[in-house]
């Protein structure tokens, strides 16, 4: 897995700095393929879906692109729903944070236009919006296209499905010929091809590779959480599967910092391992992880690169990787060296989507699997605590305990109840 750094994408210093701070550690592959393209002015269609980081690779070029305080927007981004251009439009307002002169104003059917009015007049470089109130602004004339330079349309499947074809016609006929017109979508179906043969100068198609593989020997789950639990999943995964080492993705550096905080407070030994980190602090990391000092280590994509190590036994993906070759390398950090492995990859509602094209790329499914329950994870404590119990009657050396115990035994309690109340503070202590 090769992987290429934003710095070597053509994309300028103030948008590198805001990606840095969003904790984006590398970009992904659609954005490999899809920001240096956007800038060298080439018509393209993107076949990708939500999850891929679709959003700043069309999000970064905008904001390169437009013109700095210029009056009229340079660049136009039509999503289908209001939730989409509202978070698209959050993204950018991100993405641009140290780059002056860009405004990204959303329009969206629902709120009040007068407000929308207001923002367009003040001056906006990027606008968002739903096709429909889109076509209301032109036709107020609140909204105008004569500088417009790139035109990108989000889900354009979406759009089609929801009915905005002839909108959508309507307003590539105002740029056509005069901007760059960009396209993401998750299904090519004839619609969108037709929309490419007549609105788009020979468009490049940039998709996702389907050539891999996972290694055998590793099994496979997803368990189905919500976001905020997963934390309490990875402990209790922990805790019943006994597990010495395990590898935690995130995928971003900001994400990886906040949930080795939450293990550490919950009494784990945990720590980070990523690209704001230098060398000398990785290697110190990583001698703790292969010592079995530090149980948990969480990784970015990048700094888990070159990690080899033999023993770990379960392999969380923390967030769903943005990429199925991702996913391939991070299980491939379990079930090393002949022995099995665990990956448990965690997914939302929301993210069922993602789990499905990962799948259909490394051609295998995933297992669901339930998040163990508290009374699953006290039945599988005891069982390791029965089996520490054989070894040390098996070891002997209990001369002075048992001097100790004795008169108790003569006294009200049976041999069998003291037993059973050594053994639960030893549980409970646990
Ligand atoms: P999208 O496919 O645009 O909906 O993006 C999905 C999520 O990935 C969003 O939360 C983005 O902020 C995030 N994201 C986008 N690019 C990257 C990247 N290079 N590294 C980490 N996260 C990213």
């Amino acid at each position: 897995m090769k992987i290429i750094p934003f710095s070597e994408l053509g994309i300028q210093p103030e948008i590198l700095k805001a990606v840095d701070e969003m904790g984006f550690e590398a970009p992904t592959s659609i954005q490999v393929k899809t920001i240096p393209a956007i800038l060298s002015g080439n018509d393209l269609v993107g076949h990708a879906q939500t999850g891929t980081g679709k959003t700043a690779a069309f999000g970064i070029p905008a904001i390169q692109m437009a013109d700095k305080g210029s009056k009229t927007p340079s660049v136009l981004i039509l999503c289908p729903t209001r939730e989409l251009a509202i978070q698209v439009t959050g993204e950018l307002i991100k993405l641009a944070k140290f780059t002056n002169g860009v405004f990204t104003v959303p329009v969206y059917g629902g709120q009040p236009i007068g407000r929308q009015l207001n923002q367009l007049k003040k001056g906006a470089q990027i606008v968002v919006g739903t096709p429909g109130r889109v076509i209301d602004h032109l036709k107020r004339g609140t909204l105008k296209l004569g500088a417009l330079k790139l035109v990108v349309l989000d889900e354009a499947d979406e759009m089609l499905n929801m009915g905005f074809r002839e909108d959508l016609e309507q307003i590539l006929s105002y740029s056509h010929g005069k901007s760059q017109t960009v396209m993401f979508s998750a299904t090519v179906p004839k619609t969108i091809r037709q929309i490419m043969n007549r609105w788009m100068e020979d468009p490049e198609m940039i998709k996702i590779e389907g050539k891999t593989e996972t290694a055998a020997g590793i099994d496979q789950f997803v368990m189905e959480v919500r976001d905020s639990v997963r934390t309490e999943a990875v402990s209790r995964v922990m805790d019943m599967g006994n597990f010495k080492l395990a590898l935690i993705f995130c995928n971003t550096k900001r994400m990886c910092d906040n949930l080795v905080q939450e293990l550490q407070s919950r009494g784990y030994s945990a720590d980070a391992l990523h690209g704001d980190m230098n060398q000398n602090v990785r290697d110190k990391v990583m001698n703790k992880f292969r010592s079995g000092q530090i149980e948990m280590l969480i990784a970015t994509d990048v700094a888990a690169r070159g990690l080899d190590v033999e023993n770990v036994d379960v392999v969380f993906n923390y967030d769903i990787p943005q990429d199925p070759e991702y996913y391939v390398h991070r299980i491939g950090r379990t079930g090393r060296a002949g022995r099995s492995g665990m990956a448990i990859t965690f997914s939302s509602g929301r993210g069922r989507k993602r789990i499905k094209f990962i799948e259909k790329i490394i051609r295998t499914r995933l297992k669901p699997l339930p998040m163990p329950s508290v009374r699953e994870v006290q039945i599988s404590k005891m069982d390791s605590h029965i089996e520490d119990l054989l070894d040390t009657l098996n070891a002997g050396g209990l001369r002075e305990y048992i001097e100790q115990i004795e008169p108790i035994a003569e006294g009200d309690f049976t041999p069998i109840e003291i037993a059973a109340a050594l053994f639960k503070m030893r549980v409970e202590r646990a």
